[in-house]
């Protein structure tokens, strides 16, 4: 079938992106589903920095790939094989898809499914099917789900049904932003109510930590970011302190758990140098892969500290996604706050220059009033 969505033409184009158009909306041509795979119509979508950071190259992937990660939508149509989803259910897409077979995916979430790590690396569905061309050439896909788009192939195993209640967009940003952030205090960190938790760096992930931190009554929230919009945000979303990176370094603040959701080395030394002694430091930011921190060995040692990485939020996506859901249904997890705008799919390029300015949190885009008119399944 044909489908409309967003590529990324080229790595490492300058800014503005509102300019260098790195990334082209376009016709593409979309396969039909396999025995294990689903079609689902995309709903709504939100625009994380790990999109950016392909757009960038901070994480180079092959191109032209059809990006966007944090996608929510209907089903259309399932494969053979697919008996647990029907047309017409509302899914969430998740990022890593989890083959339920290595030795990783019984880790009860801590490690990343050894198959889509490999297939999200390559730029295909989970066991290397591809189903995106454009003039006869390949397209990539994204992390397993290419949601920048009208429509999507993805494997059965990249989503999580939720129930109708939970609007669009709201499901979007429970498939990255939120299980990342909302993982890494819950599943990484595991603070208990008396515990001091820090937030480091406060975009779609970190302000996602910090509602979960808040959802669960931790006595002391700290939050960390650059610009004083973000810090006065965190306050209005509950943190109890906030603080500059400077500010932080300065006043020598410190915390029992510090969650790192900067996405970069300087930030992930900040995150270490605020952990009290005994307590552990969570990473949750995908810098370059050339960036390089700098820790004091002899601290890690004589402080008795831990340093966890969290990826995914060290979650299983259809035991997660649903919890979150039911914290936001009983308003105890305000997701709509992490959504600072809402907006077209022509807007990609200005938008990714809005995210690396850090003037948006989420900024999702919609879809339904570009493409509902020949809605296909309501
Ligand atoms: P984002 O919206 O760009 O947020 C990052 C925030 O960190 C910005 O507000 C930024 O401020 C702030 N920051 C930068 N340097 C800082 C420092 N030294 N101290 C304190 N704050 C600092 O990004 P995001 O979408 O939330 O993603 C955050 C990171 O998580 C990225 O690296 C992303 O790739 C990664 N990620 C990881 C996973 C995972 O599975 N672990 C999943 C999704 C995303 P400025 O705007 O001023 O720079
Ligand atoms: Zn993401």
């Amino acid at each position: 079938m044909k489908i409309t969505g967003a590529v990324l033409e080229e790595i490492g184009r300058p800014r503005p992106f509102a300019e260098s158009k790195p990334i082209s909306i376009t016709e593409l041509e979309l396969s039909a589903p396999g025995p294990t795979e689903i079609l689902v119509r995309l709903e709504a979508a939100g625009i994380c920095h790990s999109d950016l950071s392909v757009v960038d190259g901070n994480r180079v992937r092959p191109v032209p790939m059809l990006l966007g990660h944090e996608a929510a939508g209907r089903v259309v149509e399932v494969g053979a094989d697919v008996t647990d989803l029907r047309p017409g259910q509302r899914v969430v897409m998740s990022f890593l898809p989890r083959c339920e077979q290595c030795a990783n995916c019984a880790a009860d979430g801590r490690l990343p499914c050894t198959a889509g790590s490999k297939s999200n690396g390559e730029g295909t569905l989970l066991h290397g099917s591809m189903h995106l061309s454009r003039a006869g050439e390949t397209v990539y896909h994204h992390l397993g789900v290419s949601g920048f788009a009208s429509h999507a192939v993805v494997d059965r195993a990249s989503a999580v049904p939720v129930d109708d209640d939970i609007p669009a967009d709201i499901a979007a940003v429970l498939g990255c932003a939120v299980l990342t952030g909302g993982g890494a205090v819950l599943n990484a960190a595991k603070p208990g109510p008396e515990d001091s938790i820090m937030i480091v760096g406060l975009g779609g992930v970190g302000m996602a930590a910090l509602i979960t931190a808040v959802s669960q009554g931790i006595s002391r929230i700290v939050a960390v970011d650059t610009l004083d919009v973000k810090l006065e945000h965190a306050r209005r979303l509950g943190a109890h302190e906030t603080y500059t990176p400077q500010q932080l370094a300065e006043q020598g603040i410190k915390a029992k758990f510090v969650v790192e959701c900067a996405g970069s080395a300087r930030a992930f030394e900040a995150a270490f140098a605020a952990t009290d002694v005994g307590g552990t430091t969570i990473t949750a930011g995908l810098p370059s892969p050339d960036a390089r921190a700098q820790l004091s060995p002899l601290t890690i040692t004589a402080e008795a500290r831990t340093i966890v990485g969290s990826y995914l939020g060290s979650a299983v996506p259809a035991r997660d996604i649903p919890k979150y859901a039911q914290l936001w249904r009983d308003g105890k997890l305000p997701v709509e706050e992490l959504i600072s705008s809402r907006i077209a799919l022509a807007d990609i390029n200005q938008a990714m220059d809005q995210l690396a300015d850090g003037k948006a949190v989420r900024q999702v885009i919609m879809f339904d009033a570009v493409f509902d008119a020949g809605s296909d399944i309501e």
